[in-house]
């Protein structure tokens, strides 16, 4: 190893606390976290020289892949001229491109306005808080809960971990946050007595598939079944397209495999192409005009770094490269290559479980041989990630279940890459 390595692993270890991270196996002995220095495409270098695949999406943000001259000139561009300018009483050319922009994908007198804010987190944020004072403002105080799916994720700041279905994350702070009924899917919806819907502002789902519940999709038209039972109910739809944004699933947004147009839509990861925290909370006109009026109605909420011009410079750059690559027309070959590689992994190791696989989003669980879980203290999924590593892929699991969540300008070649190396990590298992 480098000392150039050593010295920033040292100094990491000594003073860097990380996310989800059990700090003392991080700082152990043993452990060599790779120091990642340079991205370009699919492909991430570590301090070191050695080159990986990026099978994750550095924690699915990626789209067009790492360096992007589209996506770096337009970052560039921008800088160049300002990097950050108050959103709080000024406007820029970026955030109102941006927002008519992101409006521009769904129907006229759909969805017409754009909330940016930082992260997933803090566009789910936005979303309850609005849902909320919405009822507030049309008489409707009572309605202040929500309803979210067990197993959901949907950020860990306080208000958006209360929708938590993960319990190993969130049940020591349960009861802080807001009123949140659980339930696990249309059929339990549907039993909810109306006193107790009485009480609800708003539904909150991951639409198609969860992410962090090891990759689970729903059943095919799950999703037109609830905007349905919404508008049946009067209660809005929250759509957390936080992971499935921009491309993952096969189309722009998840929720117009269903022909879905949410209540309001929760953007985040890929908005910005991955390449820096911008969020974005969409809603319709009949939301926007109950804060019209009396000075009290306005929303009182932002961020010092709201519609961040480098994150809308990049955001609009990475919107333009959708078009410029055909990255949507060329997805369905890429879905169905990674679709037939998963079958051959699976028909070649008896490990693997179950495969669910959505779009290019794919969750590849492991267990062993006779189906049964390996114990948890074992860390199997781990252990195969980190196995990879060493034949050129970068990803991480979720409890047993490994993800394969490329960027989308993954070429089937690339693909055949990183099934490689979990081929080979899974055969010296
Ligand atoms: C990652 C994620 C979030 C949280 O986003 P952050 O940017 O990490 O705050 C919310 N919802 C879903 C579905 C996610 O995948």
């Amino acid at each position: 190893m480098q000392d150039v390595t050593r010295r920033w692993i040292e100094a990491d270890q000594a003073h860097c606390w990380h996310p989800f991270t059990r700090q003392a196996d991080w700082c152990a002995r043993g452990h060599e976290p790779l120091v990642l220095v340079r991205g370009e495409g699919v492909w991430l270098w570590d301090s070191e020289g050695r080159r990986y695949f990026d099978g994750n999406s550095s924690i699915w943000t990626n789209i067009h892949g790492h360096g992007h001259p589209h996506l770096t000139a337009a970052i560039r561009d921008q800088l160049e001229r300002v990097a950050h300018t108050s959103f709080l009483g000024f406007t820029h050319p970026g955030a109102a491109d941006l927002a008519a922009r992101l409006c521009a994908c769904f129907p006229n007198n759909s969805l017409e306005r754009a909330f940016f804010s930082d992260d997933g987190s803090t566009a789910i944020e936005v979303a309850l808080k609005m849902a909320v004072q919405y009822r507030l403002q049309t008489g409707a105080p009572e309605q202040r809960g929500f309803i979210a799916f067990a197993n959901g994720y949907h950020g860990d700041t306080l208000g958006a971990a209360s929708l938590m279905g993960v319990g190993r994350f969130f049940e020591r702070f349960r009861g802080l946050g807001y009123p949140v009924h659980h339930v696990a899917a249309m059929e339990e919806l549907r039993t909810l007595p109306d006193n107790m819907l009485a009480g609800i502002a708003g539904v909150v789902i991951e639409p198609l598939i969860q992410g962090v519940n090891e990759m689970r999709p729903w059943p095919a038209g799950m999703l037109a079944e609830l905007r349905a039972w919404c508008d049946t109910q009067g209660i809005h739809l929250i759509l957390d397209e936080v992971m499935t944004g921009f491309g993952r699933t096969g189309s722009l947004f998840a929720c117009q495999r269903e022909g879905v147009i949410p209540d309001f839509l929760c953007l985040a990861k890929g908005l910005t192409g991955g390449y820096l925290p911008m969020a974005a909370t969409l809603t319709t006109g009949a939301i926007y005009d109950a804060f019209l009026g009396a000075a009290d109605r306005a929303f009182y909420y932002g961020h010092s770094f709201t519609a961040n011009p480098l994150g809308c410079a990049a955001a609009l750059a990475s919107l333009e490269v959708f078009q410029q690559e055909q990255t949507l027309e060329l997805l369905p070959d890429k879905i169905g290559h990674l679709r037939q590689g998963l079958a051959a992994l699976q028909a070649r190791h008896p490990v693997i479980h179950d495969v669910r696989q959505c779009g290019l989003i794919a969750g590849i669980e492991l267990r062993r041989p006779d189906g049964e879980k390996f114990p948890p203290g074992e860390r199997f999924g781990e252990a195969i990630c980190h196995a990879a590593r060493a034949h050129g892929l970068l990803t991480r699991p979720i409890l047993d279940t490994v993800v394969l969540l490329p960027p989308l300008c993954a070429t089937p070649a690339e693909l055949d890459h990183a099934l490689a190396a979990l081929d080979a990590a899974l055969g010296g298992a």
